[in-house]
């Protein structure tokens, strides 16, 4: 029977991992407040990040630094508490732990320990920023960051040119221009994208245009190139539709006339973003069509 003292408690013994606000502190879950308030224990990726939003909200529950870098003997102290009955929370330094964020190997051996691993739901920059493109939804990839280097980061994006769903990175302020230039290279200039920029923050910029237009608008305005920013960036094109955008008929009809076949698919293929195949096919088709 519980003392008259002892507080009740609302979450069972788990591994709970936790999202945290991108920026705006109003964007915490009162569930997640509760949960970090009642936690035995919050494993933090960064101790004193995590110590200044508990300060914030008034929370003393103790922090413990953990990454995926840590000892794994670490993971399995951490683990061990939460069999002993303990409530621990995983966080990151912002968003959802795991996310481009540690937590990964924590989660693997707690499910390989068959304990509870529970969700607690909230913020995430890369799903804020799809949410307010205006791109497919429908479906997506997450690249997470791309390579540092120029030639691993062109070949990952050579591997993505045909990709027919919705394109999100996370980019490093001081390499968005290289990152965007790279993207016009491989997907073509015209190519529709989306620079989100500080969300929820105070200097929030969301900025839709072609890839074109953004390395024009990042290279020359400084300020687009700092603090956070997740690119969101259209799939490619398949293969009918290139035959339904007037844009790509329009080019082809203009260049066929002046230009070998393989050229003018070549730079309608550059201005439009669309697959070469079905710029190919379609250039094929109005070659052949009869003169009106
Ligand atoms: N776990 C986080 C999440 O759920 O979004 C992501 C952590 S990752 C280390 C940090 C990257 O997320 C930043 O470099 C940026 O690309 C993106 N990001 C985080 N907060 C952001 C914000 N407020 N606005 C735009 N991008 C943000």
């Amino acid at each position: 029977m519980s003392s008259p003292t002892s507080t009740a408690r609302h979450f069972e013994a788990a591994l709970y991992v936790v999202s945290t606000p991108i920026g705006n502190l109003g964007d915490i879950t009162s569930r997640a407040l509760a949960l970090l308030r009642e936690a035995d224990v919050i494993a933090a990726e960064d101790t004193r990040h995590s110590g200044r939003l508990l300060a914030h909200f008034g929370i003393q529950t103790p922090l413990l630094a953990y990454h995926d870098h840590s000892d794994p003997a670490l993971a399995e102290r951490i683990l061990d508490r939460v069999e002993a009955g303990e409530v621990v929370a995983l966080v990151s330094d912002a968003g959802t732990p795991l996310i481009a964020d540690p937590g990964f190997r924590l989660v693997r051996a707690a499910r390989q320990r068959s304990l509870a691993v529970v969700p607690v739901p909230g913020a995430s920059a890369l799903l804020a920023a799809l949410s307010v493109a205006g791109m497919p939804t429908d479906r997506f990839v997450f690249e997470g960051f791309l390579p540092a280097r120029a030639g691993p980061r062109q070949r990952q994006l050579e591997a993505l040119q045909s990709e027919p769903r919705t394109l999100i990175f996370y980019e490093a302020p001081h390499r968005v221009l290289d990152s965007l230039t790279s993207m016009r290279e491989v997907f073509g200039a015209a190519r529709e994208a989306f620079l989100a920029r500080e969300l929820t923050k105070q200097f929030e910029t969301l900025i839709s245009g072609t890839l074109e237009e953004l390395v024009q608008r990042v290279a020359s305005d400084s300020n687009q190139q700092r603090g956070e920013l997740v690119l969101v960036v259209a799939g490619a094109r398949q293969c009918d539709s290139a035959a339904e955008d007037p844009q790509v008929a329009k080019s082809l009809r203009l260049l066929l006339p002046a230009l070998p076949l393989k050229q003018a698919v070549a730079i309608t293929v550059e201005l439009s973003g669309a697959s070469r195949n079905a710029v190919y096919e379609l250039a094929l088709a109005l070659r052949d069509e009869p003169e009106t």
